[in-house]
């Protein structure tokens, strides 16, 4: 039996995977890319293309009792639910209520500050080497709120904001719209957050980081893993088109990863929160210069090469309920009335898995329970941008280096106890 430990597979090729894969192959392992799909083809593909910087106050469920009320009536335009896969998340909801108190909520964004300072300058260097420099802009995004009542509910995450010392302007809808003179005046004020960049174009991206790892000889199987199992002291890789062996595994697979990991007796609370885009042509020469967020309603206008990108909420729902075009049916009319958004540019609405643990951090490091196996999973919101962060963080790990951030925010015995 070969005791080579230098060989390793990545299973799951979405910009999470290839970047975890580049990272281990620049620090010296012999690495395989498993995906049965094209990389980063599935929900790397899709999203909003807002690489923070600076700081990530995690999602929360709202506490206001009316708000509850409407969520739980299906009311809300920042999220639904099917009733039917319901049943399925309601450990994870209480697991999500619990993480979304202010103090849980603000202790998780304190802790994940030093991994989020360095995500914009990652992207910037792995980008620049792979030719592809332009995906990246220094735009910042913009938060817009209807009313001064929505603007204030953000105010706690100002002063974390302003405490961090993450730069920011709040602005009137004049000033606001000195930045964006497309924006209709149907807002009250905003918020730019500087620290922030954005690409034109999230594919592009996987595929120019997927691009630099072919070139260092990395390998890329087109095939679906089916098992993980320890053999002697290595790894089987099941796939559809045979065995593969390796000295360790990362499994990368996304809002999927479970299919993989509880065989082996692991119970991460990882969840699909859906979400959907469509894109959109402008009216005239209308444009913007960066992601807007239509804060309280709960969608983004994101410039992308195609065209204005609108990307909606969360949709929980089981992972192959059937697409759920009402999502983006409600948002329409509010991102109408903000922008002069023309035809759409999309026969059909995408639709994306963001992976999600309650506490909205993704798990990266050593599986708990077994020598070899590795996790890099549940980026929900942000996985562009912690995919070459973490990508790193675990190379660093298995290569026994100094890690650049403490990987103790990410630790998957958070979660596997
Ligand atoms: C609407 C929307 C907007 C978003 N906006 C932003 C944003 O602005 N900024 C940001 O940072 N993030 C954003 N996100 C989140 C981000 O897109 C995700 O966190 C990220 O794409 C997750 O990457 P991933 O590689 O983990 O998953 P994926 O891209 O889904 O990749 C997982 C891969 O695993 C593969 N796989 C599954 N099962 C197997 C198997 N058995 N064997 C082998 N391979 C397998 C799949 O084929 C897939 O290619 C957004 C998400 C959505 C839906």
């Amino acid at each position: 039996m070969n005791q080579n430990r230098q060989d390793l597979a990545v299973v799951g090729g979405g910009v999470v995977g290839i970047c975890a894969a580049l990272f281990a192959q620049r620090a010296g392992f012999d690495v395989t890319l498993i995906d049965p799909r094209e990389p980063g083809s599935q929900t790397s593909f899709g999203n909003a293309g807002i690489v923070c910087g600076g700081h990530y106050v995690p999602t929360a469920m709202p506490r206001a009792p009316l708000e509850i009320l409407k969520l739980a009536l299906n009311q809300t335009t920042y999220a639904c639910y099917r009733p039917a896969a319901l049943p399925g998340f309601l450990g994870w909801l209480a697991a999500f209520w619990k993480e979304s108190a202010p103090v849980n909520l603000y202790a998780t964004a304190r802790e994940a500050l030093p991994a989020m300072a360095h995500t914009v300058a990652l992207h910037r260097k792995l980008l620049n080497e792979a030719g592809a420099g332009e995906l990246l802009r220094d735009t910042g995004w913009l938060a817009v709120f209807r009313s001064q009542q929505d603007f204030d509910a953000v105010r706690p995450e100002l002063d974390f904001a302003r405490d961090a010392g993450i730069p920011f302007d709040v602005l009137s809808m004049v000033e606001a719209r000195l930045l964006e003179p497309n924006l209709n005046p149907v807002f009250e004020c905003a918020v730019n957050w500087r620290a922030n960049s954005s690409v034109s174009d999230p594919f592009a991206v996987s595929q120019a980081y997927l691009k630099l790892f072919r070139q260092a000889g990395g390998s890329v199987q087109q095939t679906s893993a089916l098992s993980i199992q320890p053999h002697d002291d290595r790894w089987r890789v099941e796939t559809r088109d045979g065995s593969h062996y390796c000295g360790q595994v990362v499994v990368a697979a996304g809002a999927w990863s479970m299919e993989l990991l509880e065989p082996l007796g692991y119970r991460f609370p990882l969840k699909p929160k859906r979400g959907y885009h469509r894109h959109f042509a402008a009216q005239g020469n209308a444009g913007l210069a960066r992601p807007v967020v239509d804060d309280a309603v709960g969608y983004v206008l994101a410039p992308m090469a195609r065209g204005i990108r609108m990307t909606t909420g969360i949709e929980l729902a089981r992972i192959d309920d059937p697409v759920n075009e009402g999502m983006v049916q409600r948002v329409e009319p509010y991102a109408r009335d903000l922008f002069p958004l023309a035809e759409t540019l999309d026969d059909e609405v995408w639709m994306g898995r963001r992976p999600a643990l309650p506490d909205s951090l993704p798990v990266v490091g050593p599986a708990p329970r077994h020598h070899g196996l590795w996790v890099d999973f549940g980026h929900a919101h942000l996985g562009l941008t912690l995919g070459p962060l973490t990508g790193l963080l675990l190379s660093q790990m298995l290569s026994g280096e100094t890690p650049i951030v403490d990987p103790e925010v990410f630790s998957p015995r958070r979660y596997a106890g």
